[in-house]
This record gives structure tokens, sequence and C-alpha cells, in this order.
């Protein structure tokens, strides 16, 4: 598993990730709008959310930069949001991951083909 990597928009390049922390802007589908921080770590599907309430089992999230505001869906993936993962400079993975809430699953895509990752 890769240790060292950050986690980047994909429209703006902006770094998104601070102590281990994606920090990202989220918008319901009733238009309110919160703050999520979720584990930099691939396959922990812990999160906090601001302000703290609890999304509805299978509601679908958009989430948003937190620099230059910019849906973050994955053009080929409606039900996910992408991000740039960068390992070395010259060394970037997209990782998509669900934007229903409750459902726990993450794919890294890499030279070498597709991860999948799942929560339990
Ligand atoms: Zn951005």
């Amino acid at each position: 598993m890769i240790q060292k990597y950050d986690f980047h928009c994909p429209h703006c390049d902006s770094k998104l990730d601070k102590n281990n922390e994606i920090i990202l802007l989220t918008k319901r589908s009733n238009g309110d709008m919160g703050e999520i921080m979720m584990s930099t770590s691939v396959g922990n599907y812990s999160y906090k959310h601001s302000p703290a309430n609890a999304f509805e089992n299978g509601e679908l999230v958009t989430f948003q930069c937190t620099n230059c505001k910019a849906d973050l869906d994955a053009e080929n993936y409606p039900d996910y949001a992408r991000l740039i993962m960068k390992v070395e400079k010259d060394i970037q993975f997209d990782v998509l991951f669900s934007r229903r809430a409750g459902v726990q699953k993450t794919y890294l895509v890499t030279e070498d083909g597709i991860e999948t990752y799942s929560g339990t």
C-alpha cells in the first residue's frame, strides 16, 4: 500500500488534505451545505461533518473543492466523486469514492489497473 500521498482537486489542483484529513464542502440534495473531514487512509470510511448532521442512508451527496468550489463529480461515474492522489512528483492516480451516504466504496485507478476498497 502507498504510504505517502496528497489529495488534490482535479479542477484547480489545490491540495485538499491536511493533518491526514481530506477537507471538502458538501451539498445535500435538500440544498444544505456543510464541510466534511475524511481520513486520508483509503478504505477508512470514518468522517467528521460540520454541521453535525447525519446523512440519510443512500442520499446522494455532492462534494465540492474548498478552494474553487467546483463539483467533484466523476465524469463517467455519476454516483462517485473524483480526486487526484499524488504519490510523487510525476506519479498520480485517480481516486473515486462513493457519493451515496452509507455506500463505502473507493476505487483507486492506477496504471496497473483499478484497485477496489470497501468498508465493512
Ligand atoms: Zn478546486
